[in-house]
């Protein structure tokens, strides 16, 4: 049987969750309180419906408890998106979604039962930055409070050298867990292996030591 979604706040964040959903044939139920976002919505998701999500019966009224997997996408109304996470989480729906406006917001919401809590402004500054701080730099991933993942191209530094002449582990403490070759990756990267330009190293390791390989290799 196919998932079935719904999008709560058809802000831009939300809404683009919605468009990106039914682009793919998701079923997506859209729901915000206001008319004009829900107009919008109207000839992209499955079903698009004035609702105000703090309000219990309406929930149960649109058969939310059928839902698979419910994305609360309001933002700015700290207060309606703590309230309409309890409401969901108590209606047992399987898997919930928050998006997340501060930090304090994130550690309420795991507290009270959100499966994932995303927060992509912040996440999205953190991943722009980096690209800024290098080029080179394609991706950055948020592993806990002190360690990342960076993918990187391999940067002029790194040229015709091999892991072991770059001795990254030793140098900067960081660890190559792969190296992506156009569509191939190898995941157990030799030692011995010369870098060229295409290729793109995938490392992991604490913050600190990151930053270091970031600005003095890449
Ligand atoms: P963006 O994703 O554009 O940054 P945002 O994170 O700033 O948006 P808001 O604009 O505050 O978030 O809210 C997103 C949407 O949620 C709005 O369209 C708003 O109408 C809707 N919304 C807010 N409260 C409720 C509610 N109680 N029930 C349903 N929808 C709501
Ligand atoms: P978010 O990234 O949180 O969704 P936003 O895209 O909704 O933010 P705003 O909150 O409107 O953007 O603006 C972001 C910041 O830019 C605010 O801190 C605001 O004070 C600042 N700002 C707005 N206009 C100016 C300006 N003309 N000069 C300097 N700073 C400004
Ligand atoms: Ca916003």
């Amino acid at each position: 049987m196919k998932k079935e979604f719904a999008v709560i706040g058809l802000g831009r964040f939300g809404g683009s969750i919605c468009r990106e959903l039914s682009l793919e044939g998701m079923q997506v139920l859209a729901i915000d309180n206001d008319e004009d976002k829900v107009n919008e919505y109207k000839n992209i998701a499955s079903h698009a419906v004035i609702a105000d999500s703090t309000d219990e019966a309406s929930l149960k009224e649109l058969g939310i408890k059928n839902i698979d997997h419910v994305i609360v996408a309001i933002g700015d109304n700290i207060q309606a998106s703590i309230l309409t996470t309890v409401i969901l989480t108590d209606l047992g729906i399987k898997k919930i979604t928050v998006k997340a406006q501060n930090d304090y917001h994130e550690k309420i919401l795991n507290k009270i039962g959100a499966d994932h809590v995303v927060h992509p402004e912040r996440d999205m500054g953190k991943r722009i930055a980096h690209n800024i701080i290098s080029n080179n730099i394609l991706d950055y991933l948020e592993l806990s409070d002190d360690h990342s993942i960076v993918e990187v191209k391999a940067g002029k530094k790194m040229l015709g050298k091999t892991l072991v002449d770059l001795d990254i582990r030793a140098n900067y403490g960081c660890n190559v867990v792969a190296i992506k070759q156009g569509k191939e990756i190898n995941v157990s990267p030799s030692a011995e292996d010369v870098l060229s330009e295409e290729d793109v190293l995938i490392v992991i390791g604490s913050d600190k030591d990151i930053s270091r390989f970031e600005k003095q290799l890449v």
